[in-house]
């Protein structure tokens, strides 16, 4: 039986679905203001995995993702490059729908669009301020007022939420009021556009109802996105329930938190140029789900091998045969992930099957292609060891190339390194050379000196 870690309660829950073999979902989406970085790969990644769970186990899926194609970053962005709004939206949804093809990601059953939805954000504004759960402030924007909600705090521990109930400093914009030459849609309450907590709420129960079983993003939305949008919802619809809210970890860059503004965000679309995709899903499915992951330059080195391990494992075995063997290592496959997802347990699981068919093939036991089957039954259900075990191989080892993508996250330091490595030989600095050397034997380079230049390789 599957057990779901619930957010809202803070424990591991046993998964029963509203309706009885359907589940409906709802992920917060992407703002399309830029192209998607590997944060987003991880969270949608990991509901990816639930979803190709749910439905191995028989359930009908309607999956729910909203796209943000209209707030502040967009509008700033769009200015920047001197494009229209949906020019810059409109291209990078489609990146984004790309990339995430690419990463093998089954697509949700409906991506509704901010923008399509302002009418029906409108009417749910207009319910607020009857309720008086809303109200227009001195510069005419729209605020929900918390201390009308009395149960605000879902997500918090006790003693905080009094203090929060005391302060009017964490109302929310619901509609901001477009200053002159700003874009915006026409409202009762002049030109404006909505806040972003309440298009999930719009959308979420217009395209799901009321009841929802899971309703899923970063955890860095739990506050104040989640708490929001409970408040909303719960003020605008009766009964509204979500049963079950997951939350994923953070994805670090070298134990810092990625950002634009530190410049180490790394791009979906830079590890896609640099490998294969199961290998970027396995390292981001590589920590329990609710940790955070820390990417290092040498990271997806690491799952390489153990892709290239496993392939190997299935390489001259038939995968079209009926599997009776191999039971034990799928029970104990099933039980990992029942236990709240715990796909770096299920792992080891498909490593120790993968040891178990070498182990078969050296003993020249017909076994082999039955456990073979089964290994990739399993891995299947993760989206894994898809591709042909020759081509995979063939295919991979393309990869381990040269570093050519100078959008490559660690490329500008590798380069400068490199530089300050050839200025010393230049020099006949041979000491201070070889820590240069050293340095990039250390990040995992490989090098290779020719009479003109230096050739940089992934080792
Ligand atoms: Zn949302």
């Amino acid at each position: 039986m599957l057990k779901i870690f619930n957010s809202i309660k803070n424990k591991k829950e046993k998964f029963i679905s509203i309706k009885k073999k359907n589940v409906n979902i709802y992920v917060c989406g992407v703002t399309v203001y830029d192209l998607c970085h590997i944060g987003h790969g991880r969270t949608f990644v990991f509901f990816d995995i639930m979803i190709r769970y749910l439905i191995y186990f028989g359930y009908k899926i309607n999956y729910v993702r909203n796209i943000t194609d209209f707030d502040d970053k967009i509008i700033n962005k769009s200015n920047k490059k001197k494009i229209s709004i949906k020019n810059l939206t409109n291209s990078m949804i489609l990146k984004m729908k790309e990339d995430f093809n690419n990463l093998n990601l089954l697509k949700p059953n409906k991506e509704p669009l901010v923008t399509d939805n302002i009418q029906n954000i409108i009417e749910l504004i207009l319910k607020l301020l009857k309720n008086k759960n809303a109200y227009i402030n001195y510069k005419g924007d729209i605020l929900f007022s918390i201390k009308t909600y009395n149960n605000y705090g879902h997500f918090f521990k006790k003693n905080k939420i009094n203090i929060l109930k005391n302060s009017n400093k964490i109302d929310f914009v619901l509609w901001k009021k477009s200053k002159i030459n700003e874009p915006g849609w026409l409202s009762p309450w002049g030109i404006g556009r909505p806040g972003w907590h309440i298009e999930c709420s719009t959308i979420c129960n217009k395209y799901l109802g009321n009841k929802i079983d899971i309703h899923g993003g970063g955890q860095d939305l739990i506050f104040p996105h989640h708490e929001n949008e409970i408040a909303q919802s719960q003020c605008i619809f009766k009964n509204n329930k979500i049963n079950y809210w997951v939350h994923v970890g953070m994805l670090m860059i070298d134990n810092d938190k990625m950002s634009k503004s530190k410049n180490n965000d790394l791009k979906i679309r830079t590890l896609l140029n640099n490998y294969n995709n199961e290998i970027i899903r396995y390292f981001l499915l590589s920590r329990h789900y609710r940790k955070p992951l820390i990417y290092k330059i040498n990271s997806l080195n690491k799952y390489t091998n153990i892709l290239k391990f496993m392939y190997k494992s299935l390489q001259n075995t038939n995968p079209n045969i009926k599997i009776l063997l191999g039971n034990t290592f799928k029970n104990r496959f099933f039980e990992a992930i029942n236990d709240d997802f715990n796909i770096p347990e299920s792992f080891s699981v498909l490593l120790s099957l993968s040891k178990e068919i070498n182990n078969l093939k050296n003993k020249q036991s017909s076994k082999v292609h039955n456990f073979a089957a089964r290994l990739r039954q399993l891995a299947g259900i993760l989206g894994l060891l898809k591709n042909d075990p020759n081509d995979f191989l063939k295919k991979i080892n393309g990869y381990s190339s040269k570093i050519n993508d100078k959008n490559f996250f660690y490329y500008k330091y590798i380069d400068k390194i490199n530089k300050i490595r050839n200025y010393y030989r230049i020099n006949k600095k041979w000491k201070l050379a070889d820590k240069m050397r050293k340095k990039l034997n250390k990040l995992n380079i490989r090098i290779e000196d020719n009479i003109n230049n230096t050739n940089l390789y992934k080792k």
